[in-house]
């Protein structure tokens, strides 16, 4: 394994979020592919996270990915969920030193911080989730549980596969007329920015939104479902405020 400072995995705090806001995003040199039987951390994953955050992550709310829109709050003081894994493609919480995470290999991931109410959250948009606007759903949750400003919200985005790469069918004119473009070789979409679309329509201001801008499928040091396949790992992505 790469020593931290050579590798490729993705941190957004230093000059994005605030020191205290722990966002990042794996390379392929660990897979973090949610297994069936044991959905915790596995050792060799708490190993590479620890080595690459320079602590022990102290606990970790993941969902089962299913490509829909539903989203896990995790408020402070509320019962303590039982330890099944949710069906679901995203995390808000309030909680300090709760680690939240969504896994992809193409697919967005999408951090949200609310540095008002010291909110945070993770959103795994593939196609079919930005279809279901699920980030304006995290948006909408926001507002309810913490009255969290849309103006206020800084939002990065992950590595995915992007407009160079994601050729779609034809009815994707039709699912997002103004992120599909004709090619000479077909029709491809743009992904991210189909979500800042839908940030700037839920009030989130350009200026507040960062894109780390790599391409999963054209960058090797990524996993990409569609360059591998089926046995394509994945990478996670984790979010926390540590205090
Ligand atoms: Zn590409």
């Amino acid at each position: 394994m790469l020593p931290a400072s050579q590798s490729t995995t993705t941190r957004f705090s230093r000059d994005f979020f605030p020191p205290h806001v722990v966002a990042f995003v794996s390379d392929r040199s660990a897979d973090f592919k949610l297994s069936k039987d044991a959905p915790e951390l596995t050792k060799p994953q708490n190993t590479f996270l620890t080595r690459q955050l320079g602590f022990r992550v102290p606990e970790v709310l993941t969902v089962r990915q299913v490509h829909g829109h539903k989203i896990v709050v995790a408020a402070r003081g509320a019962a303590r969920k039982s330890v099944a894994l949710e069906e679901a493609d995203g995390i808000l919480t309030d909680r300090h030193n709760l680690a939240i995470a969504v896994r992809t290999a193409d697919c967005l991931s999408v951090f949200i911080y609310d540095p008002r109410n010291d909110v945070i959250g993770l959103i795994h948009a593939g196609w079919r989730g930005t279809q279901q606007q699920i980030i304006k759903k995290a948006m909408t949750l926001m507002r309810a549980h913490w009255d969290s400003r849309p103006r206020d919200l800084r939002v990065a985005f992950g590595p995915a596969i992007r407009s160079c790469c994601y050729q779609v069918a034809s009815p994707f004119l039709e699912y997002f007329p103004r992120e599909t473009v004709k090619r000479k070789q077909g029709y491809f979409f743009d992904l991210p920015q189909a979500n800042r679309n839908q940030l700037a329509e839920a009030g989130v201001d350009a200026a507040n939104i960062m894109d780390c801008g790599v391409c999963t499928h054209c960058d090797p040091e990524y996993f990409s479902y569609r360059r591998e396949g089926e046995a394509a790992g994945r990478m996670i992505s984790l979010m926390m405020v540590r205090k």
